[in-house]
């Protein structure tokens, strides 16, 4: 597995428009301060997984399920304000590639984004790419223990945090 490539930069047309539900929920998330969790959103069977956890994470009292499009391309949006204010990004890649996190890292401030690999929890599908290949009492069965997985984690260190406070 070769893990390493130069850095490398993207450019993206701007918009003047904006997503009006997006802009509501950005404001309301922004307001309760709440803590935006995101998948990479891959097409595969890991990514799927990853973004079925990260709705589950985002129901959870504190957290909501933020938006990778409107952070990316559409930075003047609520929900991007919402994310980069945040004190704290959840994402949940699908995989090692960690093709969200090697982005979002750039967008925040350093060490505000929690960074979760889900293949590394579940292991699995390595040899799979369509979602169909699994069967959808699995894939959700998998998404919630690596949703329990993030959570125990974020459980632990908010105790930490509370601890040093
Ligand atoms: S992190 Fe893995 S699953 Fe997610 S988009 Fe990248 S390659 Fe696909």
């Amino acid at each position: 597995m070769t893990r390493s490539s130069r850095d490398f930069t993207l450019q993206v047309e701007g918009t003047a428009g904006k997503c009006p539900i997006g802009e509501i929920t950005g404001a309301r998330n922004m307001e309760e301060r709440s803590i935006p969790v995101m998948s990479c959103e891959g097409a595969c069977i890991r990514g799927e997984i990853a973004r079925l956890a990260a709705n589950i994470v985002a129901k959870e009292a504190g957290y909501r399920r933020g938006c990778y499009g409107e952070l990316f391309a559409v930075p003047g949006s609520a929900i991007a304000k919402w994310t980069q204010e945040a004190e704290n990004v959840v994402v949940i890649d699908g995989c090692f590639l960690n093709c969200h996190g090697r982005i979002v890292k750039n967008l925040l401030e350093e060490g505000r984004m929690i960074h979760f690999d889900a293949l590394s929890r579940h292991k699995k599908y390595s040899d799979l790419f369509d979602i169909d290949d699994v069967p959808e009492a699995e894939r959700k069965a998998v998404a919630r223990d690596v949703a329990d997985w993030v959570l125990a984690a974020l459980k632990e260190k908010t105790a930490s945090q509370q601890n040093a406070a």
